[in-house]
């Protein structure tokens, strides 16, 4: 039997950098959750729908299609999307389309659906406290808004996205922190059965490590087929 993995946490904390990396370690499927938000967003800006529509975004996803492949590529309605979703301009507008609990409960029933043949790697926000609340192991990801900032600037010129300086990415993260943290609808939380790991000083490897060691009494246990 394979197991779920949640992973919660801030902004830019490196959920989807780590969830990746054991995803393919695992031999498992990374859903990055932070996507479907992003690309949520990017279809009601593109459509001329207001960040306070509630009603017109969800009507909008009753006829929209996001697929996330397994190379972390992602399409919304058959369009290759993968840079477009991540400008700042949209971080704050997927922001914004979060707060919506019908947005919300429309992806997290397409989220639940897709977990259910176990062997996920979920990142996002409410994924240990909502979308698989019975994960075997859930992990709650933190690390300083500068520390983020940094790593976020670093990942924006790799990717060749568009970018601003450390400071103002910075300021939009301790935003964001802000909002997922004191919106009503499935605010950003550890939950109560969540192992904290706070990564501001540990290499991407350190982290998998640790996170690895977490998991493996039950890997032990799928691979004996108890
Ligand atoms: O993780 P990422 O920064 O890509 O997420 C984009 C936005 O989507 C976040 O600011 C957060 O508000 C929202 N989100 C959420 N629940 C999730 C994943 C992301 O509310 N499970």
């Amino acid at each position: 039997m394979r197991i779920n993995i949640a992973i919660d946490g801030p902004s830019a904390a490196g959920k989807s950098t780590i969830a990746k990396k054991l995803a393919e370690h695992l031999g498992y499927v990374h859903l990055d959750t932070g996507a479907m938000y992003r690309c949520t967003a990017l279809k009601a800006v593109r459509n001329g729908i207001a960040l306070d529509d509630e009603q017109g975004v969800c009507t909008m996803l009753e006829n929209t299609d996001i697929c996330l492949m397994t190379d972390g590529t992602v399409f919304l309605d058959g369009e290759d999307v993968s840079k477009a979703i991540r400008t700042d301009e949209i971080s704050l507008a997927a922001s914004a389309v979060s707060k919506m609990p019908q947005v919300r409960a429309d992806l997290v029933a397409r989220q639940q659906k897709m977990a259910e043949a176990k062997g996920f790697i979920m990142d996002g926000r409410d994924i240990g406290t909502v979308v698989l609340k019975d994960a075997e192991l859930k992990i709650f990801m933190t690390a300083s808004p500068e520390a983020r900032a940094e790593r976020r600037y670093k990942q924006n010129i790799e990717k060749g996205i568009p970018t601003s300086d450390v400071e103002t990415i910075a300021e939009e993260i301790r935003q964001r922190d802000y909002e997922d943290t004191h919106r009503a609808a499935s605010p950003l939380k550890k939950a109560d059965d969540a192992v904290e790991i706070d990564t501001s000083y540990m290499s991407i490897q350190e982290v998998c490590d640790a996170i690895l060691s977490l998991a493996e009494p039950f890997l032990v246990r799928e691979g004996s087929n108890e």
